[in-house]
């Protein structure tokens, strides 16, 4: 089938528009822009049209662009040394283990695996669970429903979200998905369980929060089954819900986490870090990566750590939450239900079922928000964002979401 079909007959399409639809992947939509540079929280388009970036690459971009610390992190270790393999061991490599060591509170026990993405963070999880239970029948793989860990077949067997695997069964056998409440975990909980994989807040479900307890809940009954418990803080890590790693929260200590997104601050890393007696699961032969944990991307990743540490991003992260809340209130637009989330991850529920018109109409105005369903807006800033920052994203996503009430009040809809 051509690509052209989909084209709307009367729109023109830039050339990168015939590019991206003839020569990119399908298995995305259109892309919306085409970006050429970034600085801080800024992006600019091919037309020289700036935006203020509220997406920052899904999480990832915890620094902004183009920031000092990772260009200088990034270019001196390229001239230095790159990659070797893991036959091998690099200084950065070393030093970013240790500080997610320290960040995550693992104690000296702790240990950390690098791979390049959340996925593969996720497929080293699933081979933890499946070590933990390996000779036994302990065998069951507990996550939630609507709950989101990735696209390759391990972690989308783990993914809680039916419509993305129906195309692509059988799924890896083994994984039960149940509903996000505690009764529920107690109903499921046996000695048949190897782990339970949650995420802190759901992300791609729409920015959902676990019930009140359900962590320490979780922890309780991972531990009274002898079950793993494994917290998927991709999204929710370095720093962006206000505290280093999501379960920070909760104030329990989890038998692994799995990290990326904003580990890297754009640059492609991810990894499993155990904690206690998990760390002794995996041994020589078990798993692997050629890239990962390479001594440019732990350069880079390390730097990111260090500079969220030492700018005091986890705190600003905590604090903009709040001034984002108040000021998303005091727009005072019906089109707002609620806002959901923590620290520099929100969700934005909406009255209407219009999100992908809210942001089409921020991106007219020059922001970039995210539709994380069809009834919430998600965003996710870099952690440096200031007072200036804040009040840009107000008044932008003010006018967006007025275009938008304005054109369901012409339709008669109710706003
Ligand atoms: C993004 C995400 C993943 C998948 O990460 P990729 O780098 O896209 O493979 C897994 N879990 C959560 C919670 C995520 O937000």
């Amino acid at each position: 089938m051509n690509a052209d079909t989909t084209q709307e007959p009367t729109t023109t399409r830039a050339p990168w528009q015939e590019d991206a639809g003839r020569d990119l992947v399908r298995s995305f939509g259109d892309r919306m822009a085409l970006f050429v540079r970034g600085e801080g929280a800024y992006v600019w388009d091919g037309d020289d049209k700036k935006y203020l970036d509220f997406l920052a690459g899904i999480a990832v971009n915890a620094l902004g662009h183009a920031h000092p610390v990772f260009v200088e992190a990034l270019t001196a270790q390229a001239s230095t040394l790159s990659h070797v393999s893991n036959y091998f061991a690099t200084p950065p490599q070393l030093a970013m283990a240790a500080r997610l060591k320290r960040l995550a509170g693992t104690g000296e026990s702790g240990r950390v695996y690098f791979g390049n993405s959340g996925a593969e963070a996720n497929e080293a999880a699933f081979k933890l669970a499946r070590l933990h239970g390996r000779g036994t029948d302990r065998t069951r793989v507990l996550t939630l429903k609507g709950g989101f860990h990735g696209r390759t077949m391990g972690s989308l067997a783990l993914t809680g979200k039916p419509a993305l695997q129906a195309d692509f069964l059988p799924m890896v056998p083994g994984v039960e998905h149940i509903d996000a409440t505690i009764e529920a975990l107690e109903a499921a909980m046996d000695e048949r369980v190897a782990a339970l994989l949650v995420e802190p807040i759901q992300g791609e479900a729409g920015v959902v929060e676990l019930p009140e307890g359900y962590l320490q809940a979780a922890r309780e009954l991972t531990e009274r089954h002898g079950a793993l418990l494994i917290v998927d803080e991709i999204q929710t890590g370095a720093g962006r819900t206000g505290a280093w790693f999501g379960f920070q929260h909760a104030g329990i200590t989890p038998d692994a986490i799995t990290v990326a997104k904003g580990i890297g601050g754009g640059f492609p890393i991810g990894a499993l870090i155990t904690f206690g007696a998990a760390s002794d699961l995996f041994f020589p032969g078990t798993h692997g990566s050629t890239f990962g944990g390479n001594a440019l991307g732990t350069a880079v990743g390390g730097a990111v750590l260090a500079e969220i540490e030492s700018a005091g991003l986890v705190d600003n992260a905590a604090r903009r939450e709040t001034q984002l809340r108040d000021g998303i209130a005091a727009l005072g637009s019906p089109l707002v239900a609620g806002v959901r989330g923590r620290g520099l991850l929100l969700g934005i529920g909406l009255t209407s079922p219009v999100a992908k018109a809210v942001v089409a109409a921020a991106q007219e105005h020059g922001l970039i928000v995210n539709a994380a369903n069809d009834d919430t807006i998600r965003i996710a800033p870099p952690l440096t964002i200031g007072d200036a920052e804040v009040a840009d994203f107000l008044e932008l996503f003010g006018a967006a979401l007025a275009t938008v009430s304005d054109a369901l009040i012409l339709e008669g809809a109710p706003a």
